[in-house]
């Protein structure tokens, strides 16, 4: 445990010397200690398990059809966490303009299963565990906030004084898992946790604010909850159920009736290098991938996920020539794919983009990039020459107003972001009305295609992969048994 002079006692200490030093430091053990009792002593330090169900509703901020506006997206979920028996069970709806994305995971202490509820399947889960899928709960409840501190006691910071919502209140950094630390807010007086604030490195500050405390199974919980992202609103809370140590329903950690179980999850820990062509590879880690294609005299890439650098790496070595990365294709505004634009801009690549695009990287780029960097597409163009050209369409969908399509006619392949995929080995991704809207705007086209890799994908699909996946689609409609997603 960590015992921090606090400021205003400093000078005191320094006219008075040493020998009060004791009496005048913080006991942030003696905080936490008033931490935990206020958050209902054992029924949390001893906690068994718990619930959260929550709806909120926000701004789709970075990720809206276009720049100029953020449209709002639905997000009901529910985390159940049995710590003593080391199962979790989360379900999510996603409602945005792309239709409804049902997520379930289920870890039963043994196995971790995703489940598609929209078309009946099940696969290995990318992780069992429960603060890889459920961090994000957590952190939007106080409850469990208080838990960590108490759990992370030796290695909690206390960090001084400060007001918030004019009532004083002291503050404590702590450690947590799979994520930077946290600094927890606590109320001087009633000692429960009113705010906490973390800082991503690609966002910015994350704050998340806590009221309405209730008295709930013995313990204490918020039940407004607010999330923003560098100061603007993220998510808002509109209905919050927090439950504890209540007797649990096995049947909720067993898979739903009638699934079906999908093909191997390919592993993506390591990169993953797929040749298409002596000079155009795929390559990428986890949910971040790339193509890169040879044009002879320059490289032209497309996929900007962070890591860009690491991925270019990767496709001098499997080409065994060190071309310089001259052009980088964004394929549109959303900010997770802008992620490794910095990259792009200090490889000296110019980035090649639509107008609207420009004005989003220049708000969200470190490097003020000069108007010289950026070559606007209008429709389409070609990059390199002849044989081993690439060629670049913008497209409009349901997911975003301008995607740019990256096609190398010399292997038939297009590389596309956000709109196809699956993380498994086989087995046909399933649709939604993204896919739809793609597979209009791609059939316009009439391109010569018969491969498509993707942005967040490891494996190369078929054309054939891509018409399956668009015939099969049926839109997601609540089940009359999951009273969650209707909310
Ligand atoms: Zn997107």
């Amino acid at each position: 445990m960590k015992t921090i002079i606090r400021g205003a006692l400093l000078a005191l200490l320094v006219v008075g010397g040493a020998a009060h030093a004791q009496d005048d430091e913080f006991d942030v053990g003696a905080l936490i200690d008033r931490v935990v009792a206020a958050y209902g002593g054992e029924a949390l330090t001893e906690m068994r398990n718990y619930e959260v169900v929550e709806a909120y509703i926000g701004p789709n901020l970075g990720q809206s059809w276009a720049p100029e506006l953020a449209d709002l997206n639905k997000n009901n979920l529910r985390l159940v966490h049995d710590i003593e028996n080391g199962r979790a069970y989360f379900e999510s709806y996603f409602k945005a303009r792309g239709g409804i994305f049902p997520n379930l995971i289920i870890v039963n202490g043994e196995e971790a299963w995703t489940v598609n509820l929209q078309i009946g399947r099940y696969g290995e889960a990318n992780s069992a565990d429960p603060y890889t899928f459920g961090g994000g709960t957590m952190r939007t409840t106080d409850t469990l906030l208080a838990r960590q501190l108490h759990a992370a006691r030796e290695e909690a910071e206390y960090l001084g004084p400060a007001s918030w919502l004019n009532r004083p209140h002291e503050t404590v950094k702590i450690p947590f898992p799979l994520s930077p630390d946290l600094t927890l807010y606590i109320d001087a007086e009633t000692h429960l946790v009113t705010r906490m604030t973390r800082d991503n490195p690609q966002l910015g500050a994350l704050d998340y604010v806590f009221d309405d405390h209730v008295a709930v199974d013995g313990l204490m919980a918020a039940t407004r909850v607010y999330f923003s992202v560098a100061g603007d609103p993220n998510l808002i809370g509109t209905g919050r159920t927090v439950r504890f140590n209540r007797s649990l329903d096995d049947g909720l950690f067993r898979l739903p009736a009638n699934t079906e179980p999908e093909g191997e999850r390919i592993d993506t820990s390591e990169m993953v290098v797929n040749r298409l062509a002596s000079n155009v590879y795929h390559i990428g880690q986890n949910g971040g991938y790339s193509i890169f294609v040879d044009t002879g005299a320059e490289v032209v890439g497309c996929g900007g996920y962070p890591g860009l650098q690491d991925r270019l790496e990767k496709f001098h070595e499997a080409t065994g020539n060190r071309k310089r990365l001259a052009y980088q294709v964004v394929t549109h505004h959303h900010n997770d794919h802008l992620g490794g634009i910095d990259e792009a801009l200090s490889l000296g690549a110019t980035l090649v983009t639509v107008d609207d695009t420009v004005e989003v990287i220049r708000d969200t780029s470190q490097l003020e990039p000069e108007s010289g960097r950026f070559l606007t597409v209008n429709d389409r163009m070609t990059l390199g020459a002849g044989r081993d050209r690439v060629e670049i369409y913008d497209v409009s969908t349901i997911h975003s107003r301008s995607n740019l399509l990256f096609y190398v006619p010399a292997t038939r392949t297009v590389f596309m972001a956000d709109h196809f995929g699956s993380p498994y080995a086989t087995g046909v991704p399933a649709a939604n009305r993204n896919t739809v809207s793609m597979a209009e705007a791609l059939g316009a086209l009439e391109l010569n295609y018969n491969r498509i890799v993707t942005a967040h994908n490891a494996r190369v699909y078929t054309a054939r992969d891509f018409v399956r996946s668009v015939e099969s689609f049926r839109d997601f409609d609540c089940p009359d048994d999951r009273p969650l997603c209707s909310r």
